[in-house]
């Protein structure tokens, strides 16, 4: 018998769950998958705080300036208050229930040349390396091969040498979001919450939710994650079919399917956390197509991205989500010519960093196209040849100066800082040093943004009355209150917390 179940044990279902419990009520989690942590197992672990307790000198209004400057599309007002006065709360008492060392990652907000942002790190948190018993580790999700235990500020300062990250695989040190979910899981076990795994919620019923032919009672809170591996569901609400999901395998739109079949008043529906992704065939233990994140590799010197007609189209060094945004470009001609497109690279670039799973001293992957010159390698990837070189001559030419006077690469703080901290110019350098490279990049998504829309305590909203009784939504599964925003690194596990335990707070709460 439960007062409240939570359906989904990702960041927002867990959070849910100890929030709960702490408010005094029976809680069970069912998960769907055989393994706990959804997304945010796999993910970075990244949280994205406004004036957060180790951020001296930020303040929550100017975290509300520069959300109100990134005020576009299916916002709220209401909801977005009570993130920003909220999240700086839940951070804390993150910290304080699970014992994680949260840190800074070295990144600025996104924009942070608009009002209010933070044009210095403060606002994006990680979870400090952990050592996790081996029973708990063996309940969470693995994150796909490649993936080394080390923290974004690692990634960014220059890496972890091979044997340090081999000694950590072996003594069971975790980073990121398996970090974050290993230590959420632990406190939901300490806490009572019973964590019931391969039970997939199906219909809401009254008083409680399906599992099978099983009645679970209680208040229900849509943990649950996002619907971008439901191709109906997909293909009904966002914007193109995305080809590069890197999310986890349980976001099938469950919660969306029962808080639609509720009366649920939807929001944000053709959104998602998009991303430029690039796939990695032949993943050890895979049979799926496995696609990775394009994180650093746009934004270091000696690259670029172009369009299957061989011209760039943005800076390349901004954040993911609105780099990803940019591949959704559609040609009257009834095409979609930035998807896929190309990252372009030369010897040095090669050379000098990762691509994806591609470590600098790997022989070249099939995957991985190159060529002698840029005219040979337009060829081999079937781009036309004048314009991809006269591209590349013009990138060169501005990089030679400092500057890229077509998107102003090297103008913006966040994409200074993604670069690399020790070239002579952070993100700018022409593509000079033979051979050359080329691999395909896709439009991506981490995770859709739509579901229900939700009070300020995480109540779904009916969409003819108030509230939907009993039931409450949270994370992937409910709709973002930020509209088309990515403000920071760490936006959408900062949601997923805040709203998370706002939601589980109302649920063990509510007479
Ligand atoms: C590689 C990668 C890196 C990322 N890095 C970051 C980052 O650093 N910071 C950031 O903010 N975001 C990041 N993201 C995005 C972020 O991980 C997700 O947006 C976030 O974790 C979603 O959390 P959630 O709790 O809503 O869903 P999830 O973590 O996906 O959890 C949902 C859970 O619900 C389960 N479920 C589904 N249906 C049912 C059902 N019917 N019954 C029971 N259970 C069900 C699923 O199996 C899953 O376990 C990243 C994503 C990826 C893929």
């Amino acid at each position: 018998m439960s007062d409240v179940v939570v359906a989904g044990s990702g960041a927002a279902g867990l959070s849910a769950a100890i929030a709960a419990a702490e408010a005094g009520a029976r809680v069970t989690v069912l998960e769907a998958t055989s393994l706990v942590g959804g997304t945010t197992a796999l993910s970075s672990g990244a949280m994205w705080v406004p004036a957060n307790h180790r951020h001296a000198g930020d303040d929550i209004r100017a975290g509300r300036r520069y959300l109100e400057a990134l005020d576009l599309g299916d916002t709220s007002a209401a909801a977005r208050d009570r993130f920003l006065d909220e999240a700086p709360r839940v951070t804390k008492w993150l910290e304080d229930v699970t014992g994680l060392d949260l840190s800074v990652v070295p990144l600025p907000d996104t924009h942070a040349e608009l009002p209010g942002a933070a044009a210095t790190p403060g606002r994006t948190l990680e979870p400090g390396r952990r050592t996790v018993p081996a029973p708990i580790i063996a309940m969470v999700r693995p994150t796909p091969a490649g993936r080394p235990p080390m923290t974004l500020a690692e990634l960014l300062t220059g890496g972890v040498p091979a044997a340090e990250l081999e000694r950590r695989r072996v003594d069971g040190v975790l980073t990121g979001g398996r970090a974050l979910i290993t230590a959420l899981l632990t406190a939901a076990l300490d806490a009572g919450v019973e964590i019931r795994t391969s039970a997939r919620a199906t219909r809401l019923r009254t008083g409680g939710v399906m599992v099978g032919d099983e009645l679970i009672p209680g208040r229900i809170v849509l943990a649950t994650g996002g619907f971008e591996r439901d191709p109906e569901l997909s293909a009904a609400f966002l914007p193109l079919r995305p080809d590069g999901l890197i999310g986890a395998p349980g976001a099938r739109g469950d919660g969306l399917r029962m808080a639609m079949a509720a009366g649920a008043r939807l929001g944000s529906m053709a959104d998602a956390w998009w991303c430029p992704t690039i796939k990695v065939p032949g993943v050890p233990g895979s049979d799926q197509p496995h696609h990775r994140i394009l994180l650093a590799e746009r934004a270091r010197p000696g690259a670029v991205m172009v369009d299957q007609d061989g011209r760039r189209f943005t800076d390349e060094s901004q954040n993911y989500c609105d780099v990803g945004r940019t591949l959704h470009a559609f040609d009257a001609g009834f095409c979609f010519p930035r998807n896929p497109s190309w990252l372009i690279f030369d010897a040095e670039h090669r050379a000098r960093y990762p691509v994806g799973p591609l470590r600098p001293t790997d022989p070249n992957p099939p995957w991985l196209h190159h060529a002698a010159t840029i005219g040979e390698l337009a060829h081999v990837i079937d781009v036309p040849e004048k314009s991809l070189t006269a591209t590349v001559q013009t990138f060169n030419e501005g990089a030679g100066r400092g500057a890229d006077p077509a998107f102003g690469r090297g103008t913006r703080a966040f994409g200074r800082a993604t670069g690399d901290p020790q070239a002579p110019h952070p993100t700018l350098r022409g593509l000079t040093e033979p051979p050359y490279f080329a691999v395909a990049v896709h439009a991506g998504l981490g995770g859709t943004k739509g579901g229900p829309r939700t009070d300020p305590d995480g109540r779904v909203q009916h969409v003819l009355d108030a509230t939907v009784p009993g039931l409450y939504a949270a994370g992937n599964a409910a709709a973002s209150p930020f509209g088309l925003a990515y403000p920071g690194m760490g936006a959408t596990i900062s949601l997923a917390l805040t709203f998370g335990t706002l939601a589980g707070r109302a649920a063990a709460t509510d007479r």
